[in-house]
């Protein structure tokens, strides 16, 4: 049935330290964050009493009514939606302690209780998802925190997606801990691996992460390259007045293939962006467009936009059409 919809808002899943949410996405006008279940600590799932509430907006939604909360959000797009009830959008997201410390993490705020707080094992609720056949094998399994190494459960729980056949699991970990669980699903094809390095000297690395370990996660990251089939990424978070030089972002594009890596991702600091969205200095786009424009140069084969970064470039385009007409 054709109507405009999201992926999310039909078939995801969002797993916080708190709550279950549909989506993570935030920085469009409505502003995201849409909560399905308050207080969420990681009990079992009623699944019949989530999708009799989950229908009822995927039904408003196609009524042409969506969340208030979904305005503005480039993931809304009118397609055909399949209406069964199964979820293939997961983000794991249910843990905040890190081994690193970036300065443009929401956990700078308090990195003490953020490395404290406790979290839940999701690990028994995805084997739930799964014996219940509620998880599709087409699912995109999204991991993201926190730094998912150091989870407890995380290996094992890598490993029981693998052995159910999943095969499009992206895992977000700053590479200072190596995982065998990670390095078996690259083998297998069936992992992408994001690492945001956001600079390729060691001195903006410590600006940016503020850890001593700069050799260390670009030893991992050849050490995972080594392991073919899967995708990695360098990840190169721009942040104006720190690691906004092209000659850094030249560097990283060359460092990234010299390290056996051919995918990178860009994004900019989301609180500057969201404060200078409308008034971006002209400095900003000629690196955004340094990197999306000449990354083939370096003989990368693909560069991916996360969120702020794709906003910028749809609101030049918004802005130049709007111009010519
Ligand atoms: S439209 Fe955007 S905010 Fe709404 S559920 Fe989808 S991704 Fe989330
Ligand atoms: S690696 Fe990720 S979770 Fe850890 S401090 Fe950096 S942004 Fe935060």
């Amino acid at each position: 049935m054709k109507y405009t919809s999201c992926i999310h808002l039909e078939h995801g899943i969002t797993f916080f330290s708190n709550s279950v949410q549909i989506c993570c996405i935030s920085s469009h006008q409505g502003g995201g964050s849409i909560v399905e279940i308050q207080d969420y600590r990681g009990e079992l799932i009623d699944w019949d009493l989530f999708f009799e509430k989950r229908n009822q907006l995927r039904e408003n939604t196609r009524n042409g009514i969506p969340p208030k909360k979904c305005m503005g959000c480039y993931y809304l797009k009118e397609q055909d939606w399949n209406t069964e009830n199964y979820i293939d959008e997961v983000l794991i997201g249910h843990f905040t302690h890190c081994n690193c410390n970036c300065i443009y993490c929401y956990t700078e705020a308090d990195k003490k209780f953020f490395n404290a707080n406790k979290t839940y094992n999701i690990y028994p609720v995805i084997k739930d998802m799964i014996d219940k056949k509620i998880l599709s094998k087409n699912a995109t399994i999204t991991f993201g925190g926190g730094e998912p190494t150091i989870l407890q459960e995380f290996e094992e729980l890598v490993y029981l997606l693998l052995d159910y056949d999943v095969y499009n699991i992206r895992i977000h970990s700053d590479g200072i801990k190596y995982s065998p669980a990670i390095e078996k699903g690259l083998k297998l094809g069936k992992i992408t691996l994001i690492t945001s390095v956001d600079s390729s000297s060691e001195e903006i690395y410590k600006q940016v992460k503020q850890v001593p370990c700069f050799d260390k996660v670009w030893e991992n990251l050849s050490k995972y390259a080594n392991a073919k089939n899967g995708l990695i990424r360098t990840k190169y978070v721009l942040i104006p007045g720190v690691n906004d030089s092209l000659k850094e972002v030249k560097n990283w594009l060359q460092k990234t293939y010299e390290s056996g890596i051919r995918h990178i991702a860009f994004d900019i600091e989301d609180n500057w962006f969201k404060a200078r969205r409308e008034n971006i200095p002209q400095y900003i786009y000629v690196i955004f467009d340094f990197v999306t424009e000449c990354y083939k140069q370096y003989n990368i084969d693909s560069c991916e936009l996360y969120e702020r970064a794709y906003n910028l470039k749809v609101d030049r385009e918004n802005k130049l059409n709007s111009v010519s007409q």
